[in-house]
């Protein structure tokens, strides 16, 4: 028999489950009725034209779908290089790409007939657009955070709280987002039939990978075309940052197999290469099997999770897309980093050259663009996914570019 040689995209689509080495549905015997159960409901949705209908509706409805496409030009001309277009994802309701892979699994939960959703969240993004969605659609919702992000993410509590969904603070272990995710996984062990977990990148069990992958494809689909109208050809680079990773799939699916376009994920470097001092998992991480799936994670010697860093808490996780680690051991996807420092300098280049104030996980694709782009020629076209906007990220920045009056804001709350 001659062997079929995939593309990426039949790869990823037609999977069931592993990635090369990568992915696996390593959960607790309970729960693999429901993951079949979501494996095959998605199965079914990717040629359901009704389905599809409600979801574009609502991405557009709902969203703002399609979200802005915008060229640099004042950026381009400084650098002299490339040419830079940013894909504005934080023009998304709630402020980021994650309503699209909420918004898809909420309506599958509703088709699959669940009522109640849980979700676990680190900084709050994803707690914030689930609930969102939750309230829009009638569900139900639970978001698991752990003790000290419930404490240090307050205005997320806040919106989640006022959206309808019930926030609990998770106190075992190191009180962050590895707690929380295995509070959620007690949740659903516990009451499997009525709940849905949903999961906020294109990490876990499968199907969790290839279907926050396919809900998240819409932006490269758009970027495609934005990119022909705006450019008259397809962009040579792709840049977007990696966290678990969605917000890159989404970006790089539309164009897996057009081997003239570059794709890189820029992970988080942190303040330094030691461990504990950023998020690039996929630069020095082991692989290993943890959250359901098998992939890269940052481990220290005898194989524990080990802690991470960012500046932005949408990259602080330690495992990455079992999707991406097949795609960049095949070469296809090539990974960098950058540093706090660089991310917090490209949010100020971003701001002051073309008024658009990026998320600081977003600001890690944008530094490596801006340093890709000086070495490129001028009719050159590079893509940078602006995966969302910065106002979250405002007691960070302020810190960094205004110290003094983030402390006189802070001494008149005091006193007030
Ligand atoms: C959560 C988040 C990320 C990181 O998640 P991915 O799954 O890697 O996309 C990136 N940017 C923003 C704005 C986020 O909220």
């Amino acid at each position: 028999m001659e062997a079929i040689s995939l593309s990426f995209q039949d790869t990823i689509l037609q999977s069931q489950g592993y990635f090369g080495p990568y992915g696996g549905c390593f959960v607790p015997e309970v729960l693999l009725p429901n993951l079949a159960a979501i494996a095959a409901a998605f199965e079914d949705i990717k040629t359901d034209a009704d389905f599809l209908a409600e979801l574009h509706q609502t991405l557009q409805d709902f969203s703002g779908r399609p979200t802005a496409f915008t060229p640099l030009p004042t950026l381009s001309t400084q650098i002299g290089g490339a040419q830079l277009f940013l894909k504005n994802e934080g023009l998304n309701h709630t402020g980021a790409h994650k309503i699209n892979h909420c918004i898809g699994q909420a309506l599958l939960a509703k088709r699959l007939g669940k009522k109640r959703i849980i979700a676990e969240t680190g900084a709050g993004q994803h707690g914030y657009a689930t609930a969102a969605v939750c309230a829009r659609l009638g569900l139900d919702c639970t978001v698991y955070m752990g003790r000290i992000d419930y404490e240090r993410q307050r205005p997320n509590v806040y919106w989640m709280e006022l959206l309808g969904a019930k926030v609990v603070p998770v106190e075992d272990g190191s009180q962050t987002l590895n707690d929380a995710v295995i509070a959620a996984f007690k949740d659903w062990v516990a009451h499997p039939e009525e709940t849905y977990y949903l999961l906020g990148s294109a990490v876990g069990p499968h199907p969790y990978p290839a279907m926050n992958t396919y809900f998240q494809k819409i932006v490269g689909e758009e970027i495609r075309e934005q990119c022909i109208a705006t450019t008259g050809r397809l962009p040579d680079a792709c840049i977007a940052c990696v966290g678990g990773g969605s917000n890159a799939m989404g970006m790089f699916f539309d164009f897996l197999d057009e081997a003239d376009v570059q794709l890189i994920g820029v992970e988080a470097g942190g303040r330094g290469e030691k461990p504990g001092e950023h998020a690039a998992k996929l630069r020095q991480g082991k692989v290993g099997v943890f959250e359901g799936y098998h992939s890269y994670f940052l481990q220290d010697q005898v194989g524990n999770i080990a802690s991470t860093h960012s500046v932005s808490a949408g990259l602080d996780y330690c495992g990455v897309s079992p999707i991406l680690a097949f795609l960049g051991d095949e070469g296809r996807v090539q990974f960098e980093v950058a540093s706090d420092e660089e991310a917090l300098a490209a949010v100020q280049a971003l701001a002051r050259a073309e008024g658009i104030i990026p998320a600081l996980e977003s600001a890690h694709a944008f530094a490596h663009a801006f340093k890709m782009a000086a070495q490129m020629p001028k009719d050159a076209i590079i893509v940078v996914n602006a995966s969302g906007r910065g106002e979250k990220d405002l007691f960070i920045t302020m810190r960094h570019f205004q110290e003094e009056s983030l402390k006189t804001y802070a001494r008149k709350l005091l006193n007030d």
